[in-house]
């Protein structure tokens, strides 16, 4: 095998851009003033859009200690926090929730604010830049060497998967450059924690005090990342920026990784210079085996060197990686619904359906996020339609690219929403006569027609075909299918000791048949516990009746034997 080159896909979060420091080259840092602290809303909208295009890894880069600059507080506190590294914190939460593992680079932190943020993270960084005095440092608290090797020297000891790096061409000597690599090699000797260095040419930026600075030379960086390789202990990985540096040329030096890959946002410190595209990627690194990887590295995984908290965000993040391969999802969406995406693949008869963490109730009035949600429903969609397969039912599932992915045939939708009720519930109980739980003389089938802005009115036999959407064949062939699923399911359910009591279901047409698409979940059902009538399925959110997760949990559990969490 080809040697492997590594990448992480992240969403840069940069959560303020005041700054304590200001460095002669930067053009991060901007004074306090609207906008120069990113919102909750603002954070929440990259991490959706992070996880919705795959990406594992939200990192968290901010200005140094900017409380300590006069009036940025009050810019943090309308938020309702009171230090940048609380809303770190609860940002980093919200990151686990959606799906995403937090990495964090602070700047200089004490070993008690690395703690208090490492139930959160999983892993964390800080740029050694450069063991000399230089100028380009002269107004930087945080800059002072000594202060900053202690720190990874603080990480070590807490066990944090740590990275770091050096920084070409702010005014050090190839030998500066050498001792910071030594520096770092002897830290790692001592606690093993350095899983990354990064070798970052400097891009001299207009306006700045070293805007007339050269910078760092392709030569200095091929130089030196030789210099890495010799240096360092051969489990430390060595990346560069495929952003600022000519990845091409350098990767034969000993590049081993190329560090954080937005498909979301844009590299905040050098905005000047785009990421490559993941197709880009795998050309620049043709001879080479590309091979994505979590922030935290597999041995840290497999050392456990992380907070029990993140345990299982990180065992499914891994897993994910590893089912997608080097297939690539695309960074828009086709579609985007309430509870799923649809993405385009390299075969035009194909399609990725993302089942989201989304959930939404009443029409998209109701709408929150839960961890684990679209892996629960994918889970349960591949499980039935597989079933249904079995009995002769054509969907539209080909296989899974990972828990919450779904390759499914493309389908030309038809806008119907078929329902089959076993027994009275829901808006059925409200439009007509009838006591919820009423067991049905037999198996009725309504159809909605799937339109939000209409309020998904229903139709019937005549409308549906006077307004073309079936011929009078083709809606004899749905509903008879519909009725099809409901026998499979019901006697499925019924010997897990669950009440199917309805669903949904959506068609569309390929190649002139008629397959089931879309999704069969517990978004899509109503299930009730035989015994207890406890429900299991989304009516435990639309009316707050407990944990949905846990709910749909129980489902998967009792139809899949195997499944574990
Ligand atoms: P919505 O908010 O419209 O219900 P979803 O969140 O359920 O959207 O996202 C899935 C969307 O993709 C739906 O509109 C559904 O009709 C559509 N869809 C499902 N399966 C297929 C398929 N095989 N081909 C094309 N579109 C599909
Ligand atoms: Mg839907």
């Amino acid at each position: 095998m080809s040697s492997v080159i590594t990448y992480s896909r992240n969403v840069f979060l940069p959560l303020t851009f005041v700054c304590r420091n200001s460095c002669g080259y930067c053009i991060f840092r901007r004074p306090p003033g609207d906008g120069c602290v990113l919102s909750p809303d603002e954070v929440l909208q990259i991490l959706r859009r992070g996880a919705e295009a795959g990406c594992t890894e939200a990192l968290f880069t901010f200005g140094e200690r900017p409380e300590e600059v006069d009036g940025f507080l009050p810019f943090l506190e309308q938020f309702g926090y009171s230090s940048i590294l609380e809303y770190c914190h609860a940002m980093a939460e919200e990151a686990l929730r959606i799906g995403l593992l937090p990495h964090t680079n602070a700047g200089v932190m004490t070993a008690d604010e690395m703690k208090y943020l490492s139930d959160v993270n999983a892993s964390m960084g800080l740029m050694l830049e450069t063991t000399a005095d230089i100028p380009a440092h002269r107004n930087c608290l945080g800059k002072e060497p000594g202060r900053r090797i202690a720190m990874i020297e603080d990480a070590g000891r807490l066990k944090i998967p740590f990275t770091t790096g050096i920084l070409l061409g702010i005014g050090e000597t190839p030998s500066d450059r050498r001792q910071s690599l030594q520096v770092i090699a002897d830290l790692h000797k001592k606690y093993g924690h350095i899983q990354e260095i990064i070798i970052q040419n400097f891009c001299p930026k207009p306006g700045t005090e070293m805007s007339a600075f050269p910078g760092a030379s392709l030569r200095d960086m091929q130089e030196t990342v030789r210099m890495a390789k010799e240096i360092l202990p051969p489990d430390i990985a060595i990346q560069i920026p495929p952003n600022l540096a000519d990845a091409e040329k350098i990767l034969p030096c000993g590049v081993t990784d190329l560090g954080g890959i937005s498909p979301v946002t844009i590299d905040y410190v050098n905005p000047e210079h785009p990421w490559p595209a993941f197709d880009e990627l795998a050309a620049l690194t043709k001879g080479y085996t590309l091979q994505e990887r979590l922030c935290i590295y597999p041995q840290f995984i497999r050392k456990g060197w992380y907070h029990d908290k993140i345990r299982d965000r990180i065992i499914s993040l891994e897993n994910t990686i590893h089912m997608r391969g080097s297939s690539v999802i695309p960074a828009k969406p086709l579609y985007e619904g309430k509870a799923k995406s649809v993405y385009t693949s390299e075969n035009p008869d194909e399609l990725i359906v993302v089942f989201r963490n989304d959930m939404t109730a009443f029409n998209g009035v109701k709408h929150d996020l839960f961890t684990d949600k679209g892996r629960l429903n994918a889970t349960a969609s591949e499980f039935f339609m597989k079933m249904l397969e079995a009995e002769g039912i054509k969907t539209h599932y080909i296989r899974m690219s990972a828990p919450d992915k779904m390759i499914v045939r493309r389908l030309e939708m038809i806008p119907l929403e078929v329902i089959v009720r076993n027994v009275a519930a829901g808006s059925m109980t409200k439009k007509y006569p009838v006591a919820e739980g009423t067991v049905l003389d037999w198996p009725v089938v309504t159809i909605d027609y799937k339109d939000d802005e209409r309020g998904d009115p229903m139709i019937n036999d005549d409308l549906i075909q006077v307004l073309h959407i079936l011929t009078g064949d083709e809606l004899t062939q749905v509903k008879k299918i519909a009725l099809l699923v409901n026998t499979v399911l019901t006697r499925f359910f019924d010997e897990c000791g669950i009440c199917l009591v309805d669903f949904k279901l959506e068609f569309g047409k390929a190649g002139g048949n008629i397959f089931l698409g879309d999704e069969i979940s517990m978004d899509s059902m109503r299930l009730w516990d035989k015994e207890t009538g406890e429900s299991f399925d989304k009516d435990v959110y639309r009316f707050d009746k407990g944990d949905v997760i846990t709910a749909y949990r129980n489902v998967l559990k009792r139809i899949i034997p195997e499944f574990s969490l």
